[in-house]
């Protein structure tokens, strides 16, 4: 069986200023951080170029979003090569925020991740069912849907620069964690998925992570399920301890 490296990714969502930024460098800079773990921190687009000036280079910064095509007239928007060209080398497509709040379908998910993919970016993909998809028996048939649909974008291309972040959109900044099996259960469907649709190879090697409301009380447990191959963490990477999440397996 493939050996996946543990993945905690955070999510600074929109939050933050340099001294705020300073406090979190400062404690992700004293960890100890798991050696074993690899951690990415999604930043705000405008403090993309100062974290990672300021972060250690054993934390991967991530880029919140970006858009679908090099260059041009798309005002307000950055492109994979700006991520780059500050020394990111990671984005987050596909938040549920980004789809629910600013309308971002399948398909423009697909396409950003393949343009993010092409251009030398690595990807943290997200997908999750709404509290009535959920509720409705339509989890599967979702979080499919989603990963189709990203699949489909890379083709033949890179799966390895991918990494599945499954956030159940119900319980994302609300405190309602999924149990460790809900979460489980999901990321073995998917498992399964990648292994039937792309290949046998790729759903071995391919992280999942879990995001939703998870903290320092609850990653242990989560941490244990075989399929649950890191985190994506909103609120709490804000706080000291994101270090204790990043140590879960510890
Ligand atoms: C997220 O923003 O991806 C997230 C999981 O948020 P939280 O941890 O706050 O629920």
């Amino acid at each position: 069986m493939a050996t996946r490296k543990f993945f905690v990714g955070g999510n600074w969502k929109m939050n933050g200023n340099k001294a705020e930024i300073n406090g979190i460098i400062d404690f992700l800079s004293k960890g100890p951080l798991d050696p074993n773990v690899e951690v990415v921190v999604g930043v705000p687009a405008i403090y993309l170029d100062y974290s990672r000036s300021k972060l250690p280079r054993s934390i991967g910064v991530a880029a919140q979003n970006c858009y679908k095509v090099a260059k041009g007239a798309f005002t307000g928007e950055n492109s994979s090569a700006m991520i780059l060209d500050v020394g990111a080398d990671w984005v987050i497509l596909g938040h549920s925020e980004r789809r629910n709040v600013f309308g971002e379908n399948d398909e423009l998910i697909g396409e950003k991740v393949r343009h993010a993919l092409e251009s030398g970016l690595s990807v943290i993909a997200c997908i999750g069912e709404t509290l009535d998809e959920r509720e409705g028996g339509r989890t599967e048939e979702v979080v499919f849907r989603q990963t189709a649909a990203i699949s489909k974008a890379i083709g033949q291309g890179s799966w390895e620069k991918v990494v599945l972040a499954y956030e159940p959109v119900w319980a994302i900044g609300t405190g309602k964690t999924a149990s460790p099996e809900q979460a489980q259960e999901v990321h073995d469907q998917l498992r399964k998925w990648l292994a039937k649709e792309v290949s046998s190879d790729v759903s071995q090697k391919t992280r999942i992570l879990y995001g939703g409301s998870v903290t320092a009380g609850n990653c242990k447990e989560l941490a244990k399920k075989e399929d649950i191959d890191g985190f994506l963490v909103g609120g709490a990477s804000l706080k000291p301890e994101f270090v204790n999440i990043i140590n879960a397996k510890q």
